[in-house]
C-alpha cells in the first residue's frame, strides 16, 4: 500500500491546509539556515499552481513564556517564503479567531496564506503539543484538505498534524514527505543488498533502538563517533579519557553478540589529551589508547576497513558524524565517509541524523548523496522502525 500524495488531490478551489516544517535556525529575529523553507517549496508551487488556496503553518522553536512569543514568532519565515516562492505570502499574526477566519474567507485560488506558530497554542495547557482534540478539529474546520509535509515532526502526534487528519476528509503526503518515506521508509523495510549501516554520532544510549533494529536488518553496521569506545570497552580494550558510557557496556556486549560478526569497530583512533582542536594529536591503534587520552576520531585504517566494507554495498544508511568533525582536527573521519559515499556508483545514500546530516552539507557533498533527511529525532525514529504518527495519519492511496 502507498500513501495518497498531494498530486492525488483535487485542488482547484479548495482550502488546502499544509503542515510544513519551518522550525528553522534563528538568531536575533534572522534566519540562519533556510534549507527548511527551500524543501517545502516544490509542494507550495504544485498546490497553487493548481489553483489550491494555500493555507500553511508550522511550529518554530518551543513556546513555555509569553516572553517565547517574541523571540519565535513565525513572521520572519513567512517574509523569507515570498521571497523564495516569488509569490506574496499573507501573514496572519495569530492561530484561531475571527482575524485568521477572515483571512481564509478572503483567500483567492492560488494564493498564500501562513498563520502564526501553532505552538503558540502551547502556552494554553500544552493545545498544539499535547493534540488537543478541539484544536485539531478547530484547524481542521478551516480547510478543505489537509496535505502534510512536515516529516521532521512525523514523530510527534500534535494538533497541527495527527490531530488536524483525524478531523477531515482527505489527507495527503507533499512530496517532501513523500521522499522521506520512499528513502528511509525504503530501506528499512525493503533494501535493496547489501545494506551497509554507518552508525556514530555522542552516544549509544541515543541510539540504541537504531543499533538494535538495524542489527536485524542490515548486513554490515560500522561504528564510530564517540559511540564506538562503549563498544571498545565492551571488547576489553582501554579508552582513557575517550566517551564511554559505563552503564551501557553490558548492552553493547549484548548487542555484539546478537551482531553475530556484522558490526566492525574501528582498528585506530586520533587521540589527544583535552577536549580541545588546540592540544596535539596522534593515530593510535584502538587497542593502545593510554589513559590520559581522549579518541576524538576514527584513524586512516579503520577509514579504509569502512571503505573496503563500503564499496559494494548497494543501500547505504548513515546516521551520526565519525568524530568530532566541528573541531578541524577530528574532521577526516567525517569527510572520509561524505567522500567514500559520494563515490559510490549504484547506490542509495541516505544521511538522517541532524548532525550528520549538517556535516555532509557543510562539508559540500549535501549534492553527492541520494537523499539528506531534513528529520533529526524523526529520522532516528522512522530508522527504528517505528510508526509515525505524522505518516500513519496520511491516507493510504
Ligand atoms: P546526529 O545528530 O547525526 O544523530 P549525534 O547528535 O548523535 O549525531 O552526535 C553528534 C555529535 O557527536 C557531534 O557534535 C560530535 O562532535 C560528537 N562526537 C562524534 N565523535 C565523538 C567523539 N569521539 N567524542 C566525543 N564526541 C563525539
Ligand atoms: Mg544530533
Amino acid at each position: 500500500m502507498s500513501k495518497k500524495n498531494v498530486t492525488d488531490l483535487k485542488l482547484e478551489g479548495k482550502r488546502v491546509l499544509m503542515r510544513v516544517d519551518f522550525n528553522v535556525p534563528m538568531k536575533n529575529g534572522v534566519i540562519t539556515d533556510d534549507n527548511r523553507i527551500r524543501e517545502a517549496i516544490p509542494t507550495i508551487k504544485y498546490v497553487i499552481e493548481h489553483k489550491g488556496r494555500a493555507i500553511v503553518f508550522s511550529h518554530l522553536g518551543r513556546i513555555k513564556t509569553e516572553e517565547d512569543k517574541a523571540t519565535n514568532s513565525l513572521a520572519p519565515v513567512a517574509k523569507r517564503l515570498e521571497e523564495l516562492i516569488g509569490t506574496p505570502v499573507k501573514f496572519v499574526p495569530v492561530t484561531r479567531g475571527k482575524e485568521l477566519e477572515d483571512a481564509v474567507n478572503a483567500l483567492k485560488d492560488g494564493e498564500i496564506l501562513m498563520f502564526e506558530n501553532t505552538r503558540f497554542e502551547d502556552l494554553n495547557g500544552k493545545k498544539e503539543s499535547g493534540n488537543d482534540p478541539e484544536l485539531g478539529a478547530y484547524w481542521a474546520s478551516l480547510g478543505d484538505v489537509f496535505v502534510n509535509d512536515a516529516f521532521g515532526t512525523a514523530h510527534r502526534a500534535h494538533a497541527s498534524n495527527a490531530g488536524i487528519a483525524a478531523n477531515i476528509s482527505e489527507t495527503a503526503a507533499g512530496f517532501l514527505l513523500e521522499k522521506e518515506i520512499k528513502f528511509i521508509g525504503g530501506a528499512v523495510d525493503n533494501p535493496v543488498r547489501p545494506f551497509v549501516a554507518i552508525l556514530g554520532g555522542s552516544k549509544v544510549s541515543d541510539k540504541i533502538g537504531v543499533i538494535s533494529s538495524l542489527i536485524e536488518k542490515a548486513d554490515k553496521i560500522l561504528i564510530g563517533g564517540g559511540m564506538m569506545f562503549t563498544f571498545l570497552k565492551a571488547v576489553g580494550y582501554n579508552v582513557g579519557k575517550s566517551k564511554c558510557e559505563e552503564d551501557k557496556i553490558d548492552l553493547a556486549k549484548e548487542l555484539l553478540a546478537k551482531a553475530n560478526g556484522k558490526i566492525i569497530l574501528p582498528v585506530d583512533t586520533i587521540v589527544t589529551t583535552e577536549f580541545s582542536n588546540d592540544t596535539p594529536f596522534e593515530v593510535v591503534s584502538t587497542n593502545n589508547i593510554k589513559d590520559d587520552r581522549m579518541g576524538l576520531d576514527i584513524g586512516p585504517e579503520t577509514l579504509k576497513l569502512f571503505e573496503n566494507e563500503l564499496a559494494t554495498a548497494k543501500t547505504v544508511v548513515w546516521n551520526g558524524p565519525m568524530g568530532v568533525f566541528e573541531f578541524s582536527n577530528y574532521a577526516k573521519g567525517t569527510i572520509g565517509i561524505c567522500e567514500a559515499l559520494a563515490n559510490l556508483k549504484n547506490a542509495t545514500t541516505i544521511v538522517g541524523g541532524g548532525d550528520s546530516a549538517a556535516a555532509a552539507i557543510q562539508f559540500g557533498y549535501g549534492a553527492k548523496m541520494s537523499h539528506i533527511s531534513t528529520g533529526g529525532g524523526a529520522s532516528l525514529e522512522y530508522l527504528e522502525g517505528k510508526v509515525l504518527p505524522g505518516i500513519a495519519c496520511v491516507d493510504e492511496k
